[in-house]
């Protein structure tokens, strides 16, 4: 089946998540704005752009952990942007979330093993007879075994960490996993080991993953299809390798720009982008890009492109490719 042809597993359709500053001063933080995409079962969709554009916001408030303001979410067809109550807590077991920092999210003052028992116990399912062998079954998954058992996070190393917090995540068996920066915090070498155990995960378990990062390098290696998004906005989406092959977008241009190549030939030019990211409390008028675009014009300023696709499947917002 081709990837375009697979089944939606989760829609978010015209999103929107602001916070109000504590006083009128302060304005609204618009941190996701407007942002529409679908995550077909299977895949791995990757999200990259700069720190505070907003795409861990949209990881969290995907699978509710952050209300949306706006907009609805879609799990399976069914519509979990209102879900309260015991309906959002059983909800919630479909779809979990690895963080970027191993070291905070794991309580030091448990053992692995209890740990690994924190999703039982949330969901009342810690007396289930086959509560232990589970937990053995999600340390051989993530490559520990029962000597890690008894083990406190301080007696662990990062990528060691790491595995506990992917194996917390996959232990109720969710369809969704968000992985937030989830291989920034570890060394290189860490990395590539658990980038590589997240793909064979996908694999075993029929994973669809949404993967965060700031690192295109990374999102590239393990993404089906890749969203890039600015300032609270999607600007392009593709498959990875069309990605790879053409991008439309200034934006994806300039980060694409910043890749060391390993063949000298293939380097392209590095694009410095003019300024600092502008405020999402008070974004540019037009395209929200306009500030630092090497290609902006008078348009750009005053009218903000649309999500449009220029290709089969290759969406963009951007002027210069409107027909
Ligand atoms: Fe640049 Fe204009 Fe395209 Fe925005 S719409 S990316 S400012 S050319």
């Amino acid at each position: 089946m081709a990837e375009n042809e697979k089944e939606t597993l989760l829609r978010a359709d015209h999103v929107k998540v602001y916070f109000k500053g504590k006083s009128r001063k302060d304005g609204t933080v618009k941190a996701v704005d407007d942002i529409s995409l679908d995550i077909r079962k299977g895949e791995t969709f990757g999200v990259v752009g700069e720190s505070g554009c907003g795409k861990s916001t949209l990881g969290r408030t995907l699978i509710r952990l952050i209300d949306p303001t706006e907009g609805h979410i879609y799990l399976n067809g069914e519509d979990i942007s209102a879900l309260k109550g015991a309906e959002l807590k059983n909800m919630r077991r479909k779809m979990q979330i690895i963080f970027q920092d191993p070291s905070a999210c794991l309580n030091p003052r448990r053992t692995v093993r209890q740990i690994l028992m924190e999703p039982f116990e949330i969901h009342k399912m810690d007396k289930g007879e086959n509560v232990e062998e589970r937990i053995m079954e999600l340390l051989q998954l993530v490559g520990l075994d029962s000597y890690h058992l008894s083990r406190y996070p301080h007696e662990l190393s990062g990528g060691q960490k790491q595995r506990i917090g992917i194996a917390r995540a996959l232990a109720l068996k969710p369809d969704l996993i968000v992985c937030d920066e989830a291989v920034s915090a570890l060394d290189v070498s860490v990395q590539a080991q658990v980038l590589n155990l997240l793909q064979d995960l996908k694999k075993k378990l029929g994973l669809t993953y949404f993967f965060i990062s700031h690192n295109l390098n990374v999102v590239y290696q393990v993404s089906d299809r890749v969203g890039v998004m600015y300032l609270g906005k999607m600007v392009e989406i593709a498959d990875y390798d069309k990605l790879y092959e053409k991008r439309y977008h200034p934006y994806t241009e300039a980060l694409l720009s910043a890749i060391p190549q390993v063949n000298q030939e293939d380097q392209k030019a590095r694009i410095h982008l003019e300024g600092e990211v502008p405020s999402p409390t008070n974004p540019p008028s037009g395209c929200r890009f306009h500030t630092r675009c090497p290609k902006a014009c008078d348009r750009c300023r005053t009218e903000e492109p649309a999500l449009r696709e220029v290709a089969p499947g290759h969406l963009v917002a951007c002027h210069l490719y409107d027909k």
